[in-house]
């Protein structure tokens, strides 16, 4: 099949590749087989059939790093820092995935309404229910999203309900990536997902970390998220230097770990964490959420860091990776304008060089250049398939990539449409800061049509 839009593809965090009349042409096992303009592709094989888009955009699809699927129905409910807001929210949202009816139903909404959004790739937790689980497994297999997921894994400090034996929760999340790890030629994965540390005892850390290398898994789980959290790591772990080294001693870092929010980082952190290979998963609008803070998003990127993006619902209160990069983009320029502020009322003290220089560095104050939406695309794509490391597979519009892409209509975010084409990045501009459901026209996993607006 032969499509026929304008293309738009990440070719590197600063730069779109378009193309204005552009063809996709793709295999029947769902293959991209040539990108380009599309009068040559279709001279090349005149007789192939042709599926003509226009005046819609193709897209690659979108790539959600971290969410938490049974929390799905607890979204949006304002008002709590990080660990109370998993007590009163949270714990009793996944309790009720014992009833594995529950967790097949709340699923196939999830899975929906990731693909409605324009998300082809969903990495999720569930709970520590292993049997929901496999139901989230057989919901997406079924279908058709490119999914990561991993069973909730939690054996100390926990409320009953959802409390594990250690040896039960190895044995359990080992079974399920057995089942499941690699299924549909590599669309299903499974991730081995401790909760974060205040949950996990050593030793369960420590034999996931050798289970997720024997099967060549992946291993999901939260860092330095809020000021409380890595006060309790402290406290639990007194033997650690600091709470990447809690995972660092278990074996748990590595280029198949993702690390999500990863907000209050010490440097000596960050290196480690960029040596080890490992992502650090920014959740902007979750962060915002639970008041948890501002990732330095520019810092990281400059510091060669694996950033990937995510919705982290229910912390996050939207599947939609489109408000996910406009609040990266917004934050970031938040942080900025935050910096010259507290900068401006510094100059106006008349310090001394070498007083102002440790205030300035105390205080964080080096001015990191906002994010742009570019860039915000790059990681919501290209920068999330790198994280899973398939940046060979997924992210972006290439030959030789699964065509996982989107049929996006540009006008529904222009107040103005009828005025014709527009640069590549005003337009991914409106599309990321004016985001609208009804944009997302199509979206294909695998050459898949995995949800259509219309039949
Ligand atoms: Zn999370």
């Amino acid at each position: 099949m032969l499509y026929r839009a304008h293309l738009l593809s990440p070719g590197a965090p600063t730069r779109l590749d378009e193309v204005v009349d552009g063809g996709l042409r793709v295999d029947a096992g769902g293959r991209i087989l040539a990108v380009g303009p599309f009068p040559a592709l279709a001279a090349a094989q005149p007789t192939e059939a042709v599926a003509d888009l226009r005046p819609f955009w193709i897209l690659p699809g979108l790539v959600d790093l971290h969410s938490h699927l049974p929390q799905y129905e607890c979204v949006a409910l304002d008002g709590l820092e990080l660990l109370p807001w998993l007590e009163t929210h949270v714990f009793p949202a996944e309790a009720r995935f014992r009833d594995p009816e529950v967790a097949a139903r709340t699923a196939a909404g999830y899975f929906a309404s990731q693909l409605a959004l324009g998300t082809t790739t969903s990495v999720a937790y569930l709970t520590v229910h292993a049997e929901a689980a496999d139901r989230a497994f057989q919901e997406a297999e079924r279908c058709g999203i490119r999914a990561v997921l991993g069973k909730v894994m939690m054996d100390m400090h926990t409320p009953e309900l959802l409390l594990e034996d250690t040896a039960a929760s190895l044995a359990q999340s080992e079974e399920l990536c057995r089942a499941w790890h690699g299924r549909d030629g590599g669309r299903l994965q499974y991730a081995f997902t401790p909760r974060f540390a205040p949950v996990c005892s050593r030793e369960l850390m420590a034999g996931l970390a050798k289970a997720a290398d024997r099967h060549n898994a992946y291993i999901q789980t939260h860092i330095s998220e809020s000021p409380g959290e890595i006060a309790r790591v402290a406290e639990l772990f007194p033997e650690a230097r600091d709470y990447t080294d809690v995972y660092a001693a278990a074996g748990m870092l590595g280029p198949r770990t993702l690390l999500g929010h990863g907000i209050h980082l010490s440097p000596a952190e960050r290196d480690r964490i960029r040596s080890s290979g490992a992502t650090i998963v920014h959740c902007p609008r979750s962060n915002g959420f639970i008041k948890s803070g501002i990732m330095p998003l520019r810092r990281w990127l400059d510091e060669g860091l694996s950033v990937g993006l995510a919705s982290d619902v229910g912390g996050g209160p939207s599947l939609d990776m489109w408000g996910e990069m406009a609040f990266a983009c917004m934050s970031s320029k938040l942080r900025w304008a935050e910096r010259r502020t507290q900068s401006a009322r510094l100059d106006g003290l008349d310090l001394e060089p070498a007083l102002r220089a440790r205030l300035d560095a105390a205080l964080d104050l080096a001015p990191d250049p906002p994010v742009t939406p570019a860039e915000a695309f790059h990681l919501a794509t290209l920068g999330g398939a790198r994280a899973l490391g398939l940046e060979k597979v997924i992210g972006s519009l290439e030959p030789g990539k699964d065509a996982d892409f989107i049929v996006v209509d540009p006008r529904v975010p222009d107040p103005a449409a009828a005025r014709g084409p527009e640069p590549p990045e005003l337009v991914l501009s409106r599309l990321v800061y004016r985001s609208d459901p009804a944009m997302i026209r199509a979206t294909y996993v695998r050459g898949r049509r995995c949800h259509a607006l219309e039949p």
